[in-house]
């Protein structure tokens, strides 16, 4: 199902959308704060984002910049409440895929949504991205994963870990490595964190969490992913 973030501090037009986008079949996570949606869109996966312009805090062409700067793929589609080819132009260049001028026809959004979506269909082989071990199955395109309590769904930093652990499965890897890859050049969480995303991982994936079968600690150095 496509996931789509909207992000309108007007909660009328925001229910709205939500509503009809919910009767289309699409799942819909509503933000009304510039910075409450940068912090849900890296925690969450979505398939489409709708920004206003105005809003409190950071507006909606400083969302799409942030966005822009970690995805360059995501459909983005701006709503401005007045219909200048100033506002327009400046969404465009901050690297939105389309631009509605408010009052919209709810149609006509919901056609340019659709449009989005196709556009950004993936073009290369799926299961390029679909990793399985034992009885787990991870997808770090959708995140939908497979563990030993049945499916979930990973936040964004957890795909991102998981993903270089089986890129560099069998080797050890170390911490600084982890922090420069997953988590750039944001503030620097602890090494207690990753500790807290490897013990996360057990739970998910492993039999017996106190016994790892696959999330290895190698003690004072980092982690190594055992696959055969
Ligand atoms: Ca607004």
């Amino acid at each position: 199902m496509y996931r789509i973030l909207i992000v309108e501090d007007e909660e009328s037009i925001r229910k709205l959308i939500k509503l009809n986008l919910e009767i289309e079949g699409y799942e819909v996570v509503e933000a009304s704060k510039g910075k409450e949606a940068l912090k849900i869109f890296n925690e969450q996966r979505f398939d489409l984002a709708i920004l206003d312009i105005m809003l409190p805090e950071i507006n909606g062409f400083q969302i799409c910049e942030q966005i822009r700067l970690n995805n360059s793929s995501i459909p983005i589609l701006m709503l401005s409440a007045k219909d200048s080819t100033q506002d327009k132009i400046h969404g465009l260049k901050k690297g939105a895929d389309d631009y509605l001028a408010k009052p919209f026809n709810l149609e006509e959004l919901l056609l340019r949504i659709q449009k989005l979506l196709q556009r950004s269909l993936p073009q290369e082989k799926e299961n390029i991205d679909i990793f399985t071990f034992g009885e787990n199955r991870i997808n770090l395109k959708t995140y939908e994963a497979t563990g030993t309590q049945g499916n979930f769904v990973l936040t964004n930093k957890e795909a991102m870990l998981l993903k270089m652990l089986f890129e560099r499965k069998n080797e050890v890897v170390s911490r600084q490595q982890i922090l420069q890859t997953v988590w750039g050049y944001d503030v620097y969480p602890s090494t207690r964190t990753i500790d807290n995303f490897i013990l996360s991982f057990r739970k998910y994936f492993e039999k017996d969490p106190k016994k790892p079968e696959y999330f290895h600690s190698i003690r004072g150095v980092g982690y190594k992913l055992v696959l055969d």
